[in-house]
């Protein structure tokens, strides 16, 4: 068996610094979920690439090509902007396959939305299940944050406990502040992703009651660029 120190190493030799960082975690969460070797491969290098794309800032949404994303218009965005939907308390969902610009689109609608005076809070939903003070962080979103961006919804399995931790949040958060998700999930296989729909169902329910709910499909923006550099 490899040691954990020496294959961080090997990574970092390559340069996936985010891969050598995380490993632990992710083989952790591997072996807790039983997956696949091909979700595991595949867990690896989308665990990388986004990273990536994370540290390359700010995304505006100026900067978003709908020449190249053309499941979603210019105009549906634009109408987002007058931010309604977070003095409404709706939600907005992104659906779709890594790489097609759920990210940037919700980081370039929070940006504007900071720059209307509101304030936003991004986390991915990873980050959000490991957090441990849950009822803390529940206190603290209800009095500070306008809207929170989940981003990342689905990708690395969630042990049961995350699961309910999350729910827990979706709950709290219900009607309370605008949630912007991005998920790799559709609505049909979070049954699976959610352990059972006795689960999934009040969640999903809780969702997409009140949301704008954006399907994007395509190609991925990142094997464009690889393609045509
Ligand atoms: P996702 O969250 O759907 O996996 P991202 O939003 O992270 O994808 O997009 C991957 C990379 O490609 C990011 O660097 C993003 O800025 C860029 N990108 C994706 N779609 C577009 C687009 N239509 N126009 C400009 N850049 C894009
Ligand atoms: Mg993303």
């Amino acid at each position: 068996m490899p040691s954990f120190d020496k294959l961080a190493a090997k990574y970092k030799a390559l340069r996936l610094n985010s891969t050598a960082e995380s490993l632990t975690d992710i083989v952790r969460m591997a072996e807790e979920n039983e997956i696949s070797y091909l979700q595991f491969a595949d867990m690896l290098v989308t665990h990388e690439l986004s990273s990536r794309d994370k540290k390359r800032i700010l995304k505006h949404l100026e900067e978003f090509d709908y020449r190249f994303q053309t499941t979603v218009t210019k105009k549906q965005i634009s109408r987002l902007l007058d931010f309604t939907f977070i003095d409404n308390r709706e939600n907005i969902i992104f659906i779709g396959t890594p790489g097609v610009g759920k990210t940037h689109l919700a980081i370039g609608i929070g940006i504007k939305a900071v720059e209307a005076g509101y304030k936003v809070m991004f986390t991915t939903a990873m980050a959000l299940i490991e957090t441990l003070e849950l009822a803390e962080l529940k206190g603290e979103l209800k009095k500070k944050i306008n809207a929170i961006i989940i981003d990342e919804l689905g990708y690395l399995p969630m042990n049961r406990k995350g699961m309910f931790n999350l729910f827990q949040l979706i709950n709290a958060l219900y009607e309370y502040r605008s949630v912007i998700l991005t998920t790799n999930k559709n609505f049909t296989s979070w049954g699976d992703f959610f352990f059972d729909d006795n689960v999934a169902v009040p969640v999903v329910d809780r969702l997409i009651h009140h949301s704008h709910i954006f399907m994007l499909g395509g190609d991925s923006y990142r094997l464009k660029q690889k393609t045509s550099a």
